[in-house]
């Protein structure tokens, strides 16, 4: 090869890369990211239930498919531990999901009633856990730029304890009247929230890329 037919090589080489391949690239990385949502309880575990037509198990479900809408549209692949709201999967199965689904992030979806008619969404990590601090904080200051109050607190739990992915409980925090679960139930605020979240989890691989 002539010397400047060489040149002429390499030159066209880094062209091709740079505008061809380079975005093809990068949007198959971001495709890759995946995020496990797992909708608390389901099938004989309805979790708290304020009336019959009102169940955690049904509410949870909804949040995740709400978040799971919210993360395809920022370019993330979702999976479920479990589809519906009939059907019960035990905890373990819903970690092993992580590897199975080989999740870059496991999102476990809950309501928990308590005597205060209080309105915040709790984020949860494990007690033991040391390296999904960020995570919690970046879906924490996404939900405050909504207004939405929130807390991040360390728990006891298996699904986060066990989790081989980064893992947070988004627990939506109300009392035990029909009118405390009605805050959540607002199909514009799931929006919102879920929306806030699948930013929050953006920033947080934006500046943690799993490979
Ligand atoms: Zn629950």
């Amino acid at each position: 090869m002539k010397f400047q037919n060489y040149f002429k090589f390499v030159f066209l080489t880094l062209l091709f890369t740079l505008f061809i391949a380079l975005p093809f690239l990068q949007a198959q990385t971001a495709s890759t990211i995946t995020i496990l949502i797992d909708p608390g309880h389901g099938g004989k575990d309805p979790g708290y239930v304020w009336s019959a037509d009102v169940q955690e198990k049904n509410i949870a479900m909804l949040y995740a498919q709400e978040l799971a809408r919210q993360l395809q549209n920022q370019g993330f692949a979702t999976h479920f531990t479990h589809q519906s709201a009939d059907s019960f999967v035990r905890l373990e199965k819903r970690v092993k999901k992580i590897d199975q689904a080989r999740a870059d992030a496991f999102i476990t979806i809950h309501l928990n009633p308590t005597t205060a008619d209080s309105q915040t969404v709790e984020l949860l990590i494990s007690d033991q856990d040391t390296t999904s601090a960020q995570l919690p904080r970046s879906l924490q200051a996404a939900l405050i730029e909504q207004n939405i109050n929130t807390s991040i607190s360390k728990a006891k739990l298996f699904v986060l304890r066990y989790a081989t992915a980064p893992a947070v409980m988004v627990n939506l925090r109300c009392g035990k009247s029909a009118k405390s679960v009605s805050h959540w139930q607002n199909a514009t605020r799931r929006k919102q929230i879920c929306q806030a979240l699948a930013l929050g989890l953006t920033r947080f691989f934006h500046e943690n890329p799993v490979r």
